[in-house]
């Protein structure tokens, strides 16, 4: 059985580079008929907050990631608990007392030697006595993972293929602080466990997070998930940008971004196959590959996510939308407005223009009369055909006008715009009255 986790902190809104991370982990449990799940990763108490999980959840919920199943790692101490127990009892975790500063001061004289700032283990040299010392100063220990140095960390990565680190060049990893809290990397191993995950998708920041969590698989005698490490994510000018670091669904909502567009762009960006507009996720689930993605870095350009997100706006249907148009706006008329729209939120300037008033411009006396002459045409005329049609046929034949000396002024009367939808579909739309009396001079 496949099961993925998407795994945020709440300690802030989604951006769009966890927002990727987790629409790849639902797409391929989507593919492999699998479960995708919500695990809250909030062990930091005083950084996550309800509200930022509720804010996590509505995302999901918007961008259509449906979620089988949450976790949250403040419900499950007792479980780290556990773990830790027996990880000490195998002498795998071990005390140690080096205050923030005492750990600087040695990464300091490793790097002045030109050695890579590996923690020393000097807490495995202390003697019992030592150790009984700090406890009597009131000194409370943190708690390292001993790596395994004998044991070379390798692994087969989805997408980055074979991996390897030396254990002995890792610093054997705080798993918990003074005051008992823990820290990310146990904790998420054990859920990892025991939630079942088949397969890790994540950013490549996690990479060596990887290689230290890939020992602790081993120290809890449980076979590993697969991994699969993303390239990050960069803005269009190829570089880590703060703003994407900022940028969530809420702004792309605001500024008329269906979650189809930012799914379909975040879906394959970085990955090689091509970035195509899809209103329904199915052909990028079904086409999700991680021998497909590229190790370069993913690129979001914000002109691609419009110009995705305007064919997208095009193929959506009136069911789709109904709830956002304006009131009157008919399925009729959403197909006649709908070519002419970057975000369905434009409708409604469409729609202002079919029930006015529009302000048309000033015309020539002789394009006035001919408007007056229009204006009794479309009186006379049977508006249950093809009335654009009609009308255009009729004032031809009468006035000899053609081309854009025909179209524009009618237009323009009609609409109060240079440009927009189709007006064979418009016209029927603003009816007959409305016609005539914006035609009348
Ligand atoms: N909370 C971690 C993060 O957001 C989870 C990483 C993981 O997927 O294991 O970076």
């Amino acid at each position: 059985m496949t099961i993925t986790r998407f795994a945020p902190s709440p300690t802030g809104r989604l951006h769009v580079g966890n927002i990727r991370t987790a629409l790849h982990n639902w797409l391929y449990a989507r593919q492999q008929g699998g479960q995708f799940l919500l695990r809250l990763d909030d062990t930091d108490a005083e950084r996550s907050s309800e509200e930022y999980a509720q804010a996590i959840r509505a995302d999901l919920a918007w961008l259509g990631l449906d979620i089988d199943g949450e976790e949250r790692q403040s419900a499950r101490t007792d479980r780290y608990e556990a773990a830790f127990e027996k990880l000490r009892e195998a002498g795998r975790v071990y005390p140690a007392f080096e205050t923030p500063q005492e750990l600087e001061l040695k990464r300091k004289v490793q790097l002045g030697r030109g050695k890579p700032p590996v923690y020393d283990r000097a807490a495995l040299e202390l003697s019992e006595q030592q150790i009984a010392d700090f406890e009597t100063q009131g000194r409370a220990p943190h708690w390292r993972f001993k790596l395994d140095h004998d044991a070379q960390i390798l692994w087969d990565d989805l997408i980055r293929g074979p991996q390897h680190f030396d254990p002995a060049l890792l610093s054997d990893p705080v798993i918990r602080r003074e005051d008992g809290s823990w820290l990310y990397m146990l904790p998420s191993a054990v859920d990892d466990v025991e939630m079942g995950i088949s397969h890790v998708v994540r950013g490549e920041d996690h990479v060596t997070n990887t290689g230290l969590q890939l020992q602790m698989f081993e120290a809890m005698g449980a076979p590993p998930p697969a991994f699969a490490h993303e390239a990050l994510l960069v803005g269009s000018e190829g570089k880590l940008s703060k703003r994407l670091g900022s940028l969530g669904c809420d702004a792309f909502r605001e500024s008329g971004i269906e979650a189809s567009a930012i799914v379909s762009l975040l879906g394959r960006i970085g990955t090689s196959d091509p970035v195509e507009p899809f209103a329904d996720p199915a052909p990028l689930i079904e086409s999700l590959d991680f021998t497909r993605f590229s190790r370069a870095p993913a690129r979001f350009d914000d002109e691609e996510l419009k110009a995705l997100n305007t064919n997208i706006v095009h193929q959506l249907d009136y069911e789709a939308v109904a709830d956002r148009l304006p009131n009157g706006v008919d399925a009729a008329a959403w197909l006649a407005i709908r070519p002419n729209l970057e975000t369905v939120a434009d409708a409604g300037d469409w729609w202002a223009v079919v029930e006015g008033p529009v302000d048309s411009p000033a015309f020539d006396a002789e394009t006035a009369a001919f408007l007056d002459s229009a204006a009794a045409r479309a009186e006379s005329l049977d508006w249950s055909g093809e009335i654009w049609k009609d009308l255009t046929g009729q004032l031809k034949a009468d006035t000899g006008r053609k081309g854009r000396d025909l179209f524009l002024p009618l237009r323009q009367a009609l609409t109060g715009r240079d440009h927009g939808p189709e007006m064979a579909a418009l016209l029927p739309l603003i009816g007959k009255q409305r016609a005539v009396a914006r035609l009348k001079r």
